[in-house]
């Protein structure tokens, strides 16, 4: 705890007036890029819900490649 991704703030900065999507959407990358401090239950709950919207997109890329031999 306590390392600042300060690359990664610098790339993401939150808009003045963010909405709860955009909210949601900040803590749950800040919280795999950054670790300068824990999220507070407010924050993990926005996480969970951002997430629960947004499932992780599928380990392979769409189209596959055709580069592959079948
Ligand atoms: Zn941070």
């Amino acid at each position: 705890m306590g390392t600042i991704n300060r690359e990664w703030h610098d790339a993401h900065v939150m808009p003045a007036r963010p909405t709860e999507e955009q909210r949601g959407a900040w803590h749950a990358a800040h919280q795999e890029a950054c670790g300068c401090r824990a999220p507070s239950p407010r924050e993990r709950e926005l996480i969970d819900r951002w997430r629960a919207a947004h499932p992780a997109p599928p380990s392979h890329p769409w189209p596959p490649s055709t580069h592959e031999s079948a």
